[in-house]
């Protein structure tokens, strides 16, 4: 089996291959004084390395290539980035490289240094098409390095949603007010509806809504801009129409949503948009300030009750403007608030954190995870049939940061379960 060049760096920068007696085509011996770090960026691969040839120390860059041809394949002979390699480490050296003077650039070839089963393990890892592709061998890894491996992935997921959320604030000029009030939005649309939510609280000021003491009128703002009171004979959505060109004219309102762009089907009728908007126009109206509530709350009741708060009486008996129906839940349940403190009230935390640079946020973000159920999804049920320990929040994060970004593109050298497995 031929690596590609991915194995190949990771196989430089652990050192899976024969050290004895290591020597370049030309004959010249050859002993690593420092292997070089990874480069991530343009350039070549490994960067301020120590190698000792003929006697000669050499510090520079390392550049690696599956075959010694692609030298030329990816132009480098006309790159000054790379007329700095000491060494050039390839797989087979099919072609003698030379630099712009003219001199044969010091080559290492690696093809008969690999163990074939440390190659095999590999190839199997990337051909099994198990969800988690390790799945057979999980097992055989101690538990002390998958907790290890979980508690980077949590920070990293932290970081992640972290970053979305600094992005957002920094499209709201560094409000944060507006931020939570988007993100909390995105988070009411559960999936299926996040994006409208989203577009909705970032075409709705949140300073109009909170200038009005006013349920009806935060909700004919927020059903208005959604697209959603045009001609309907329901009086109360000819109220709200009525109240929303008020408001609309006074604070010139734009809103580019549709009511197509709503999504209704495969929807219990308690979670339909419009009564997800129904209850954000009541977590508005009642607690003003959302962030600072999701900053500074004292206890998980606290935050959950600022949360579960019962929409207008109309919703009681109402899932659209339409229909009257049977009496509905008076808000959503315990585990769509556990989902928004996970998705909306964590990442802000978080963001928050980094944007102050003051640690203890992030310790209350990951406290608050800790504190959380596990959320049950296909991603952790393929990490609960694999015995991975999943008993909060803090755990599913870390498992869907893993899957997500590990093993479902198959990067399973930037794991550490893959160490193990590769070495064994
Ligand atoms: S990324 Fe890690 S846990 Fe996931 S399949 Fe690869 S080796 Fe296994």
């Amino acid at each position: 089996m031929q690596p590609n060049e991915r194995l190949l760096q990771y196989i430089w920068q652990y050192q899976k291959f024969d050290p004895a007696n290591l020597q370049t085509t030309q004959g010249q011996a050859i002993y690593i004084q420092q292997l070089g770090y990874l480069n991530t960026n343009a350039g070549p691969d490994f960067l301020e390395a120590k190698v000792l040839i003929s006697n000669v120390l050499w510090a520079g860059q390392i550049e690696l290539h599956v075959q010694a041809s692609h030298w030329h394949a990816h132009a480098h002979e006309s790159n000054p980035a790379y007329q700095n390699v000491i060494l050039h480490v390839v797989w087979e050296a099919d072609k003698q490289i030379f630099d712009s003077n003219h001199n044969p650039i010091p080559t290492l070839e690696l093809k008969s240094r690999v163990d074939a089963t440390f190659l095999i393990r590999y190839q199997q890892l990337m051909e099994n098409k198990q969800p988690i592709p390790c799945y057979n061998s999980f097992d055989t890894v101690n538990s002390f390095q998958k907790i290890v491996a979980m508690e980077q992935l949590l920070i990293q997921r932290l970081q992640h949603k972290a970053e979305y959320v600094l992005q957002i604030l920094d499209k709201n000029n560094g409000d944060w007010e507006q931020t939570a009030f988007v993100l909390l939005a995105r988070g009411m649309g559960f999936g299926l509806n996040a994006l409208p939510m989203e577009r909705l609280a970032a075409e709705t000021p949140l300073k109009h809504l909170l200038k009005n003491d006013n349920l009806l009128a935060t909700e004919a703002m927020l059903f208005g801009q959604a697209g959603m009171l045009g001609g309907l004979p329901d009086p109360y959505a000819r109220q709200l129409q009525a109240e929303y060109n008020f408001w609309k004219a006074k604070y010139q309102l734009n809103s580019s949503i549709q009511y197509f762009e709503w999504k209704f089907m495969r929807l219990r009728p308690n979670n339909f948009p419009t009564k997800r908007i129904a209850e954000l126009a009541q977590l508005i109206h009642k607690n003003g300030s959302l962030f600072s509530k999701f900053l500074f709350f004292e206890n998980n009741s606290e935050l959950k009750a600022a949360l579960q708060l019962p929409p207008h009486a109309y919703w009681q008996n109402h899932v659209n403007f339409s229909e009257n129906t049977q009496k509905q839940n008076v808000t959503f349940g315990a585990d769509s608030a556990n989902l928004l403190i996970i998705n909306v009230v964590v990442p802000i935390i978080a963001a928050y954190s980094i944007y102050k640079a003051q640690p203890d946020f992030m310790d209350k973000a990951i406290d608050l995870l800790l504190s959380l159920p596990p959320e049950n999804n296909r991603i952790t049920r393929f990490w609960k049939n694999l015995n991975l320990e999943i008993s909060n929040a803090a755990q599913s994060q870390a498992a869907i940061e893993w899957y997500n970004n590990l093993c479902m593109k198959k990067q399973c050298l930037s794991c550490s379960i893959a160490h193990s497995l590769l070495a064994k």
